[in-house]
């Protein structure tokens, strides 16, 4: 079925107002090719109804997937594992036409997962591993403490476009680790490939019913939250409210991972072409849709023309088209329609207050939707390109008279995603990076911290709550117990119990004034 409404101007009618290039009616949505706006599927919205039927699926499967313990656990996600490599160029084509990514972007995503089922199958025993605790009273200490950490039961995933699968399988997959059932909602612009992913655990490897994907805009994301033990969101900060306002409803604890406007710091004595080559690729990979894209770049005065004319030229190298398999191309199609309006009002509110534009900043004509590489130099921040998430390919650079001034403008916004600084000597730039209010800082790098997956991954500000990767990033998908079991015989009363009396009162003051009170003060009363 295709619709004949352009990509971009429809509204969902299940509920809310489609905020991206997804078309719908009340049963389905349209999914489109971004490379030239044609119709690569229709979809199935999934009712409420349907999404309890789902969750309660999910809820009576994690039963069993929780009893088969890590280990019987491993066996199914290496399975996983295996279908994703033996099917991943099938995977990186559905990829590529359903986001419009170079092909090279695209096969980002199966090898971020097969890397993370590795890693979260190492790491998860040990990090949800009971934790002996010993007690400050010693006399607790007759008894054995632990924390023990127990799957929620159904987490529910709700995903952006940019990564597809990274966004919703890459967090599905320590949740599934933990003990967990994992029920996604993908972006209504970018299902294809996930569904794709939960066809082969489905059909082709047979695994339990512990992965589902559902699909549709706000009334099915509504009726997720409403349903599942623990909520991860990734997507805008506008989304991220409503999603936390939902949850308060039903008390579910969410983790928030949200949008960015990540800061670049280049000091007079970095290496200026490592600066530049990673300038471009930090903030074009992907077509610059990256929650931790380099959004700004800082560049102090001494070599600030340098680095610009030396960007415009990187820039000017880069290729720009649907490359199919034939990985020709660095910079791909935009994934969102309404995101080439977002750049394009940031790119020509920058133009009109004096900013120069070296290179790019345009939308291309013909079928698609694609917008140039741009280099934007003389930025400051009375520009919405400096100050809002752009989120598209875009780079704009300003110049600053000194180190302060720079982590000043660094810390001058609402977000705290990511970060980086390129200084000559890597101590110096640790030092600024201390300085960098933002969950991650790359000195001499960028966007390399996504793939230290023992790093904690997470926003400051409203870039989000909570983090992926790390302890925290699988402890989060789970409760924790606090146990305390006796270690030898008990009597049958204890000072505490009941009865109440003035004697055990006595004792236990002057148990507490032994322990708790300093120098002499210890023995009196
Ligand atoms: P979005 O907020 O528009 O959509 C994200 C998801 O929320 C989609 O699945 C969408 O269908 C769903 N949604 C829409 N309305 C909803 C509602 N009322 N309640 C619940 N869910 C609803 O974001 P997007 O445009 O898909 O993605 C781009 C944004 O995501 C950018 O801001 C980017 O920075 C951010 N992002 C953050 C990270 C991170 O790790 N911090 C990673 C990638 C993207």
């Amino acid at each position: 079925m295709e619709s004949a409404t352009k990509p971009g101007e429809a509204t969902a009618t299940n509920g809310a107002t489609a905020t991206n290039g997804a078309t719908a009616t009340a049963e389905t949505f349209d999914v489109y090719r971004p490379a030239d706006g044609s119709v690569m599927r229709t979809v199935e919205i999934t009712s409420p109804a349907k999404v309890a039927e789902t969750v309660a699926a999910a809820r009576a499967a994690q039963k069993e997937w929780e009893a088969i313990g890590f280990g019987g656990r491993k066996v199914w996600l290496e399975r996983l594992r295996d279908w994703i490599f033996d099917n991943q160029d099938h995977l990186d084509e559905v990829m590529q036409q359903e986001t419009g990514k170079v092909r090279a972007d695209a096969a980002l995503e199966a090898f971020y997962c097969v890397d993370a089922i590795n890693f979260w199958n190492d790491q998860g025993p040990k990090w949800l591993a009971d934790e002996v605790v010993t007690p400050h009273v010693p006399i607790l200490r007759t008894k054995r403490h632990k924390i023990v950490y127990r799957p929620y039961g159904v987490v529910g995933l709700i995903s952006p476009w940019n990564f597809p699968v990274i966004l919703s399988l890459g967090d599905a997959i320590p949740a599934l680790v933990a003990g967990n059932a994992a029920v996604v909602k993908p972006s209504e612009i970018t299902p294809l490939t996930l569904m794709e992913i939960e066809r082969g655990w489905k059909e082709d490897i047979g695994g339990p019913d512990v992965f589902h994907v559902v699909n549709g805009v706000a009334e099915t994301a509504g009726a997720l939250i409403d349903e599942v033990d623990y909520l991860q969101f990734t997507g805008s900060e506008r989304t991220g409210k409503l999603v936390m306002k939902r949850a308060a409803e039903t008390l579910t604890p969410v983790s928030l991972e949200l949008g960015g406007k990540d800061p670049m710091i280049v000091t007079r004595d970095a290496d200026i072409e490592r600066a530049v080559n990673a300038t471009a690729w930090g903030g074009l990979i992907n077509t610059g849709q990256i929650c931790i894209s380099i959004e700004r770049v800082y560049v102090e005065e001494p070599i600030y023309d340098e680095f610009v004319e030396k960007l415009k030229a990187k820039v000017e190298t880069l290729r720009q088209g649907a490359d199919g398999d034939s990985y020709t191309a660095e910079v791909g199609a935009m994934t969102s329609p309404a995101q080439i309006d977002i750049v394009s009002d940031h790119v020509e509110d920058a133009r009109a207050k004096g900013a120069r534009i070296l290179t790019g900043g345009r939308k291309k004509e013909g079928p698609g939707d694609w917008y140039e590489p741009t280099v934007i130099a003389d930025a400051d921040h009375s520009m919405k390109v400096m100050t809002d998430e752009t989120f598209g390919p875009v780079i704009p650079v300003m110049k600053v008279k000194s180190v302060d001034e720079a982590v000043e403008l660094a810390n001058d916004t609402r977000y705290g995603l990511g970060s980086s600084v390129f200084a000559g000597d890597p101590e110096e730039g640790e030092r600024i990076a201390r300085r960098i209010e933002a969950g991650h800082c790359n000195v001499n790098d960028v966007l390399v911290n996504y793939n230290v997956l023992s790093l904690p991954m997470g926003g400051w500000k409203n870039s989000g709550i909570g983090v992926r990767h790390g302890a925290q990033g699988i402890r989060r998908f789970c409760h924790t117990e606090a146990l305390t079991v006796p270690r030898m015989k008990q009597t049958k009363n204890e000072p505490m119990w009941f009865p109440y009396n003035a004697r055990k009162r006595n004792f236990l003051r002057r148990v507490y004034r032994l322990m708790n009170a300093r120098g002499r003060k210890r023995f009196k009363g």
